[in-house]
């Protein structure tokens, strides 16, 4: 489970921290975009989230790197996130996102309501179709026995994005967790720690997608987790672990965290670009 940075009730939000990155150098930003525009609210207000301009020229050299950020795992209030869903996509809308999954996190106490829950708000939100809200869940601290069950629970009660929270140095996830939702066939192994090749290896069976992350403390082994992917032909997604509206990211940040992970832009693209194969896989 993240760590909570403070309350903030609902109706007061904090501000977005962080925001655009204005020291990256040219040589990485190179057809990337600049995605948060200077007058983000407006421009949304005037239905253009896509301004359009260089971006257009960019697409066509690069796909991928200069799509909006897709972001696979986020928490609401439904779980330890501070935000409600509703005002979490209102932030993540403003923070140039297009689509986001919010997957709050679940055992077999709450997997129910959860999902209940973010499906009846994506159903409201999702009636404006600039902006895609998907229902999933980020199954959390199971015991690995019950996992199989829990996945086909979480499918059933109608997630799109299954997210397993896996072995992360940050927590102690019993061990077997990583494989037993490998073996479950769940959507992407969360900050999957030191992941091994035996693991890496299902994965690729599986279609099991692993996770770069942003977030602090999960992010200690993403040069790990990168690099046994790539050796054994892993795909990856890179996620936020959103808690607060202050760990959504522009693709700028998205873009150093790959290669801060000692991954390239290449990779980079791909990882977005497997973002959305997945979404479309499921339905989402
Ligand atoms: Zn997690
Ligand atoms: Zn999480």
């Amino acid at each position: 489970m993240g760590v909570k940075t403070g309350f903030h009730h609902p109706l007061v939000s904090p501000p977005i921290k962080g925001g655009r990155l204005k020291e990256i150098p040219r040589s990485l930003t190179i057809g990337v975009v600049h995605r948060q525009p200077k007058n983000s609210l407006s421009r949304e207000a005037s239905g253009r989230i896509f301004p359009k301009g260089p971006f257009r020229a960019a697409k066509d050299k690069k796909k991928g790197v200069d799509d909006p950020m897709i972001d696979l795992h986020t928490h609401s209030f439904l779980s330890d996130g501070v935000l409600i869903p509703s005002e979490l996509v209102r932030r993540a809308r403003v923070a140039g996102y297009r689509a986001m999954a919010i997957t709050d996190h679940a055992d077999e106490s709450n997997i129910e309501a959860v999902l209940k829950q973010i499906a009846k708000v994506a159903k409201q939100l999702n009636t404006d179709k600039s902006f895609r809200l998907v229902p999933g869940v980020e199954l959390t601290h199971i015991p690995p026995a019950h996992i199989p069950l829990m996945v086909k629970k979480a499918r059933a009660l109608g997630a799109k994005v299954v997210v397993g929270h896996g072995e992360t140095l940050a927590e102690p996830v019993e061990a077997g967790t990583n494989e037993a939702f490998i073996k479950a066939g769940i959507d992407i192994l969360a900050h999957p720690g030191l992941v091994t090749a035996g693991e890496a290896r299902m994965a690729v069976k599986k279609s099991v997608h692993f996770e770069i992350t942003s977030r602090g403390g999960h992010s200690l082994t993403n040069g790990h987790v990168a690099a046994v992917a790539k050796k054994y032909g892993v795909k990856m997604v890179l996620n936020t672990d959103t808690h607060s509206p202050g760990d959504l990211i522009t693709d700028e940040k998205a873009l150093k965290v790959a290669l801060g992970a000692g991954l390239d832009e290449d990779d980079f693209r791909r990882m977005q670009e497997n973002a959305k194969e997945l979404l479309k896989k499921n339905r989402a």
